[in-house]
């Protein structure tokens, strides 16, 4: 049986651990060929050797997606490694330290914007480019976050990037609808990975964001990937511009 994205070419950032790892190893399980791009060479690599013992193709790019030169680059290797790009998954990201609006420092909030949100730019002007250069369309989804449409306490530079995000999806969604380039974004509720573990140092936190949760546990890295393979594929040929939550229950509250 044939997965949903058989026969795509896929970029997805921060493969190298958490959700953009589990939602690498979901695409190549769905069927496609996977770029793999971290800024952490060891577990993009690791997320490579996943895939390709479970009988999937994938290569790793190293790529910081703040810097301009680097992410156009990705894309290129994408094009000369696999011949095309059909899809992409912008879900390279930083916590950024946790400080309430004032307390905020600024190297904090610019890093925070560096990272989450024209990181997230970047990928889609060249994503984009090379869809257009192409003639034959494509999808992308960035990850968002809850915090991209309700507010976070003690990480305004992270609220603010990921309503930035999901503001940049509307914007290409509008675009280039037209171009059969779909935009969507996902909005992750609280999701048990690496970056999680590293903000739990203080476990009463999680406890207190788990309470939070209408579901009454974290979600895990694979449920939100098979929404990104979905959206990825022709199955969501209809859906651009949404923001999708995959959280819970959270933003329903
Ligand atoms: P993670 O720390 O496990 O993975 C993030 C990956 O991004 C890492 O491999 C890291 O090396 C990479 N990365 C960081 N900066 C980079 C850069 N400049 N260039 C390229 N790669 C870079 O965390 P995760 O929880 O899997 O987070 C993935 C995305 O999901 C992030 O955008 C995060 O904000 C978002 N998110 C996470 C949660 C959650 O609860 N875990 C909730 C909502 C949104």
């Amino acid at each position: 049986m044939s997965g949903i994205l058989e026969g795509k070419v896929g970029v997805i950032t921060g493969g190298g651990s958490g959700i953009g790892r589990a939602t690498s190893v979901i695409f190549g399980a769905e069927g496609a060929k996977v770029v793999v791009s971290d800024v952490n060479e060891e577990g993009g690599n690791e997320t490579v050797d996943m895939i390709k013992k479970a009988g999937g193709d994938a290569v790793f790019v190293r790529c910081d997606v703040s810097q301009s030169a680097e992410v156009e680059a990705l894309i290129k290797a994408c094009v000369s490694q696999y011949g095309q790009l059909d899809c992409a998954f912008n879900n390279a990201g930083i916590s950024g330290k946790m400080a309430n609006t004032v307390m905020c420092s600024e190297a904090n909030f610019d890093r925070n914007i560096a990272v989450n949100l024209k990181g997230v730019w970047l990928c889609m002007k060249y994503e984009i480019q090379q869809f257009l250069d192409q003639g034959t369309g494509g999808s992308i989804v960035s990850t968002a976050s809850i915090a991209g449409l309700v507010a976070a306490a003690y990480a305004p530079a992270y609220g603010a990037a990921k309503h930035g995000v999901n503001g940049l999806t509307k914007s290409a969604a509008i675009e280039f609808a037209k171009k059969n380039i779909r935009v969507n974004s996902v909005c992750p509720g609280l999701i048990e990975t690496p970056m999680v573990a590293a903000a739990g140092t203080d476990s009463k936190l999680i406890d207190t964001m788990i309470a939070a949760e209408p579901v009454g546990r974290m979600g895990q890295p694979n449920e939100i990937g098979h929404a990104v393979a979905w959206l990825c594929s022709e199955k969501a040929s209809f859906v651009t511009g949404h923001c999708m939550p995959v959280d819970g229950g959270y933003v329903a509250q």
